[in-house]
């Protein structure tokens, strides 16, 4: 073995006979001389540390493959090349998947950004007056029409939203939860730390599953600032509950003028319910209601990009605005174009357009129909080496949103007859235009909810690749 090791060290070619082979040849000519040589570097102390290490006699015993080594190059500069962030696939069902980027934007949102994007802009100038304005102006009303609210803001996120509120009004003063709303959301995001880091000091009343006005009223002293109304967006205590509503909060603060705030976490404009959605508080009905500050984030069911809006009672909004965090927590134009032209969709009625929306609603019958389609093309792309058939399943809103939600659904599940569910889910991920599935046991499941126009055709080209794989 320690010979054929030995054989094999030295068999390994040097960087500048690599640089010469006809393939790497060619790659100097489009990419960086610099590059290439630092890629042949990388490959070939690679294969010196596998040679190495290895215990594999037939490894071992096999000659060197230049023509691979080159194509090794070649992959290796060209994954280097690509971009890192890239349009994926989302065949998971999950609607708002943090990690592949919560709310897909409307086209015409994204158009508007584009443009914005290329040129100057009047973010901080005030046209009419010529004199400097305020970046939160381009949303601030149709924040307030779509609310009913006074006032409104636009941070990073919502996260920064709930930390900038509790610093602003509560900093070395107390805030009182209910112990059924301390909650942590996805990307650890935990109440009692937002306080805490906001300088605020957590007071927590009621028990997880019941707390009462009683609980509230006796716990508060000289030192409570805020009233902090949590929704639990990612669970539900279901049985034996109890909590206090956002309007007796709201009683009770204003008899003793003390500001109640509420995170409303996914924070909906419109009420779901009327396309079979289950019920959550709206954006409206909260202000309504009268709490003082109301947060939420702009790409859960708003369905715009990653952004914390608040909206409230004037007073509030302008000591937040004049915080020194705000500074820190600005939004950039490009966001604040794609909120506005999201926005604008909500104010023109036009709410079903918006793709978060839109995929959350879609029918049980479009998406058979879809289904079927989807499950026709595998079959064409790659019918003699996998099983594709169509069956129900349940769809996730995701992002901490709507956890109860039954989101009926058809999936197209994969079954390969060669190799393994594991190594196909491997495939489709590693792909020049990756696809995410789910896998459950020998299964893989594409969920059609969450395709765009377009990704079925995606879909089954990354399959006719698996197809034609060496050894099928
Ligand atoms: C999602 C969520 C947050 C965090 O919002 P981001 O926009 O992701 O920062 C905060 N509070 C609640 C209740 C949430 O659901």
């Amino acid at each position: 073995m320690e010979g054929l090791r030995k054989a094999r060290l030295r068999e390994i070619p040097p960087v500048n006979e690599v640089l010469f082979h006809p393939e790497v040849v060619l790659l100097r000519a489009e990419v960086p001389q610099q590059r290439v040589t630092e890629a042949v570097q990388d490959i070939l102390s690679a294969l010196r540390q596998q040679i190495l290490e290895s215990e594999d006699l037939e490894f071992l015993s096999r000659p060197l493959d230049f023509d691979l080594l080159a194509s090794k190059v070649r992959e290796k500069v060209a994954l280097e090349h690509a971009f890192h962030l890239r349009r994926v696939i989302n065949a998971t069902g999950v609607v708002l998947h943090t990690n592949c980027g919560r709310s897909v934007l409307a086209g015409e949102v994204a158009d508007f950004v584009s443009g914005i994007a290329k040129g100057y802009s009047n973010l901080e100038l005030d046209l009419s007056s010529g004199e400097r304005g305020s970046r939160y102006s381009h949303v601030e009303d149709l924040l307030c029409k779509l609310t009913g609210a006074e006032a409104g803001m636009v941070v990073n996120n919502n996260a920064a939203a709930v930390l900038l509120v509790m610093r602003a009004l509560a900093a070395g003063q107390e805030v009182i939860v209910s112990r059924g709303e301390l909650v942590e959301v996805g990307g650890a995001f935990r109440i009692p730390e937002v306080l805490k880091a906001g300088g605020a000091n957590l007071v927590e009343v009621g028990t997880t599953n019941k707390t009462r006005l009683k609980d509230y009223t006796s716990a508060i002293t000289d030192a409570t600032a805020v009233l902090l109304k949590v929704h639990t967006s990612n669970f539900r205590v279901v049985g034996f509950t109890e909590e206090v509503g956002s309007a007796e909060l709201v009683e009770l603060g204003s008899s003793l003028g003390l500001p109640v705030v509420e995170d409303l976490g996914s924070g909906t404009l419109v009420d779901l319910s009327q396309w079979g959605i289950p019920y959550e508080p709206t954006v409206p009905e909260v202000i309504k209601c009268g709490v003082d500050v109301v947060t939420f984030s702009g790409d859960k069911l708003l369905g715009g990009p990653q952004a914390g809006i608040i909206v409230g009672k004037r007073s509030y909004i302008d000591r937040l605005k004049k915080d020194q965090l705000t500074r820190a927590l600005r939004i950039d134009k490009l966001t604040l174009a794609a909120l506005e032209g999201t926005l604008r969709m909500y104010l023109e009625n036009r709410e079903q357009e918006i793709p978060t929306l839109a995929l959350l609603y879609l029918p049980t019958k479009e998406l058979a129909a879809r289904a079927d389609e989807l499950a026709a093309l595998l079959k064409q792309a790659a019918g003699t080496k996998m099983q594709a058939d169509v069956e129900r399943g349940d769809s996730l809103a995701g992002g901490g949103s709507l956890p109860t939600a039954n989101l009926a659904t058809y999936l197209v599940s994969v079954k390969p007859v060669w190799g393994t569910v594991s190594e196909l889910e491997e495939f489709l991920r590693k792909a020049e235009n990756p696809v995410l599935a789910r896998v459950q046991k020998d299964r893989l499941l594409l969920d059609v909810r969450t395709l765009l126009p377009g990704d079925s055709q995606g879909i089954a080209a990354v399959f006719h690749a698996w197809a034609a794989q060496d050894g099928k």
